[in-house]
């Protein structure tokens, strides 16, 4: 019986299954049924420690440093064959743990499969550089992995964002201990069993379940980390960061988001509103370049806010291993609460529901957590609903005059992640793309997502950038050496030194 038919995980430590040393155990829960679909091993802080030296021997010691890196990359495309082959499988197990249609999980599938394929072609060709300043020296860089890499990943994207971390980390050379979310655990699991299938040396990939303040605590405060890399909330980043302070060790955050989709009245209103439904209600809402404001020009604005209700009245809400589903819930009690608490503070603000703003009707939604997807107009930016990251199926509609108020408004936010801008003024798109402060700018698109971009924001959306070449910045060093070639010997205290040159 394989792992998956069990839906009981272990622990990978050391490239073996292993239950935690205290025997605790965790459930996770069907966000559309209440039910509980797998137990996990509920990683102690002495488990991640061990998980750690796994990750530690194998850097040092184990056959992944001294591998070439075409064998590296040879286990890597492997991965990528294996997650192919999986695809509906895994993207099951995604839809049941984090209420995603299926339509959306499997498709997600050949994304992630893309990014061990992308990472895996840089294997072999990560090099340094000769640098010339004088015929008496030799001057050279390698690029060195950083060691072992922490990383702590959340539960709206499980299996594509502990990838977006895990192949550039493999393809650098470093080792992993991973921990995913608690609520979506399930595929990055799943990942381990197809590390150890594909041929991934043990302690290469050490994965611990567990609880943020607990198991995730742990792996950030472990001082033998060369880097700590999360994917969470930015308050998660904030707490995590004292911690990883303490040892110096290096961070990369990719944290909360509130995008912008820029909407001026030269556009083709339908266009731009099924672009907007797309940006606001994919993975119902719970994205971190959610499209949460949608800033709309003033003569259009009536005319938007109809199209986009009547638009996201259509949305099929449901079960979501019904591949008919395009919308499931939302991931938990505390984020249906949550999201519904924005809508009402809203109100009590001044918005107006222009559609959605509660569970749907039916017996169907009874036990899960379904929200319906909710276009709240007339919101002004100094709203709680304009600031904040909502994390669910609810978006914002605000109008502006000018292109000018437009930028001040994508930016009165502590966040800097993703926007997407829709016009067809072609100087106007990149105008506004120089002035909204985000690390991602769509022009006339959104969510669009390829290995061989970067990925990552400013201000309270974190720092560091996946994806892309930059990657080799991320997960390698760089190792200054420096040759003498000049025969004559230098003795600075004696004749031959003072006089000539210090350093
Ligand atoms: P969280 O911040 O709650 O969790 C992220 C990860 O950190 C989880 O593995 C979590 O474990 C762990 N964690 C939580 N608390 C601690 C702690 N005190 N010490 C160590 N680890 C901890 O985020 P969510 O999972 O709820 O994901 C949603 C958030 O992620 C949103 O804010 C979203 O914007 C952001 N995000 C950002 C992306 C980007 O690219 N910038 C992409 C996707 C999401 P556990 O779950 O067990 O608590």
């Amino acid at each position: 019986m394989t792992l998956l038919e069990t839906l009981k995980y272990d622990l990978l430590i050391h490239g073996e299954w292993r239950p935690a040393k205290s025997g605790d155990r965790f459930d996770v829960e069907n966000p559309a049924t209440g039910e509980c679909i797998a137990s996990m091993a509920n990683a102690g802080e002495s488990d991640v420690a061990d998980a750690v030296e796994s990750a530690q021997t194998a850097f040092t010691g184990g056959p992944w440093s001294t591998m070439t890196g075409g064998d590296r990359g040879r286990i890597m495309w492997k991965m990528a064959d294996l997650i192919e082959e999986r695809a509906d499988e895994l993207g099951n197990l995604e839809s049941i743990s984090n209420g995603r249609p299926i339509s959306e999980t499997s498709s997600q599938m050949a994304v992630v499969a893309s990014y061990f394929r992308y990472f895996a072609g840089f294997c072999d060709k990560i090099q340094g550089t000769t640098i010339p300043t004088s015929s008496s020296h030799l001057n050279y860089t390698t690029r060195v992995p950083l060691g072992v890499v922490g990383q702590l990943t959340p539960w709206n994207h499980p299996l594509m964002i502990a990838s977006k971390k895990l192949a550039p980390a493999l393809a650098a050379g470093c080792t992993v201990v991973l921990k995913p979310s608690e609520w979506a655990p399930l595929t990055p699991t799943e990942i381990g069993v197809i590390a150890l299938e594909a041929g991934l040396p043990p302690g290469v990939l050490n994965i611990v379940n567990g609880f943020g303040p607990t198991s995730g605590k742990a792996l950030a405060s472990d001082s033998r980390l060369g880097k700590l890399d999360l994917t969470g909330g930015t308050e998660t980043g904030r707490t995590v960061a004292k911690l990883a302070g303490e040892n110096l060790t290096p961070l990369q955050f990719e944290l909360g988001g509130k995008a912008p989709v820029i909407v001026f009245d030269d556009v083709n209103v339908d266009d731009a509103v099924n672009g907007c439904a797309f940006a606001s209600f994919i993975a119902s809402g719970q994205t971190c370049i959610q499209g949460s404001r949608a800033i709309v020009q003033r003569a259009i604005y009536d005319e938007f806010v109809e199209k986009l209700s009547r638009k996201v009245a259509g949305i099929r809400i449901g079960d979501p291993t019904d591949p008919q589903t395009q919308m499931g819930p939302v991931i938990s009690r505390p984020s249906f609460d949550r999201v519904l608490s924005y809508v009402r503070s809203s109100v009590d603000e001044g918005a107006r529901i222009a559609y959605g703003g509660k569970k749907p009707d039916g017996a169907q939604f009874e036990s899960g957590y379904f929200i319906e997807p909710t276009v709240l107009a007339d919101v002004r930016q100094s709203m709680k609903v304009a600031q904040e990251e909502i994390f669910g199926p609810v978006v914002c509609v605000i109008p502006f005059e000018t292109e000018s108020e437009a930028v001040e408004i994508a930016n009165d936010i502590p966040y800097g992640l993703g926007c997407s801008i829709w016009t067809r003024d072609v100087a106007r798109a990149h105008r506004v793309a120089r002035d909204v402060i985000a690390g991602v700018i769509w022009i006339n698109d959104h969510h669009r997502l390829h290995p061989a971009v970067p990925w990552g924001g400013f201000k309270d959306s974190g720092y560091g950038r996946e994806g892309s070449f930059e990657f080799i910045n991320e997960y390698t060093a760089s190792k200054y050496v420096c040759v003498r070639l000049d025969p004559e010997p230098v003795d600075w205290y004696g004749s031959s030194g003072t006089g000539r040159r210090l350093n």
